[in-house]
């Protein structure tokens, strides 16, 4: 079986995100991108199951500029076997994420897609829900562990107040969250080794799919400043502030 595991480039983690002086986006020039973090979860999953025997080829496919093969290489060296690059101008919104990925599916015929839970970027938590109906695959969302049993997946889902429990039929979308498991780091034979898998590049002309954007961004704002707190005397001075001044209580 393969697995096919789409990888978003995003703004690192780490990074302070900065909106444009004209407010029409965030600050993208010279800033250190790296591979959604979700997806790196994805990645992993996908090797962990192969290391097991569960699946023979991982192969890891991101939309955008070129600079999106980056991404790929990181999941290569990572382990996954091949990537598969489709260029993209611009930002890409999850519809669009979502019917170039069903294109590839037709193509690739993978038994699984992990998917991540959102992109950290634009937090849409959209695609994988998408692709699965676009595809009318059963779908896993927020999965937190995940066993393979015979042509099903049995997945555990983090939901509000707990754990729930599901078997989807294979094919099926997963959409991975943070408690899955822990990413490998790529060593640096591995680093030099995944500049020789197979990258293949296509644009969303050949997969026949309109990517043009349906959303206008009409403006972006920092959140407000927070203001200063203050300190208050004891626990009687707290209580009238919280009653009388803040009215919450
Ligand atoms: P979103 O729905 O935008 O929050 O993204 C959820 C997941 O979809 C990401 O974690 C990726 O696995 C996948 N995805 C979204 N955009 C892209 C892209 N441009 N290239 C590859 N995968 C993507």
């Amino acid at each position: 079986m393969k697995v096919l595991v789409p990888v978003k480039r995003v703004i690192d983690y780490n990074v302070k995100v900065r909106v444009k002086a004209d407010n029409s986006g965030v600050e993208l020039a010279n800033v250190k991108m790296a591979m959604n973090p979700f997806d790196e979860i994805a990645v992993e999953e996908a090797l962990r199951l192969k290391e097991a025997g569960g699946a023979d080829e991982v192969v890891a496919v991101s939309i955008g500029p070129s600079q999106n093969q980056e991404t790929i290489r990181t999941a290569l060296a990572m382990g996954a076997d091949r990537g598969i690059h489709i260029e993209a101008p611009h930002e890409i919104e999850p519809l669009a994420v979502a019917k170039l990925l069903k294109e590839v599916v037709a193509r690739e015929e993978p038994g699984l897609v992990f998917v991540g839970k959102q992109a950290i970027d634009d937090d849409c938590n959209q695609t994988g829900q998408m692709l699965a109906a676009l595809l009318g695959w059963a779908q896993g969302t927020f999965v937190s562990g995940i066993e393979i049993k015979g042509d099903s997946a049995a997945v555990v889902r983090e939901v509000d107040g707990g754990l729930e429990h599901l078997e989807v039929k294979m094919p099926a979308v997963v959409t991975v969250d943070l408690r899955l498991n822990e990413p490998r780091y790529a060593s640096l034979p591995n680093i030099m080794k995944a500049k020789k898998k197979p990258l293949d590049s296509l644009s969303a002309a050949d997969l026949g799919v309109d990517i043009e954007p349906r959303l206008t961004i009409t403006r972006v704002e920092e959140p407000p400043a927070r203001e200063a707190g203050i300190r208050v005397s004891d626990v009687g001075d707290l209580v009238d502030k919280l009653k009388n001044e803040a009215k919450v209580i």
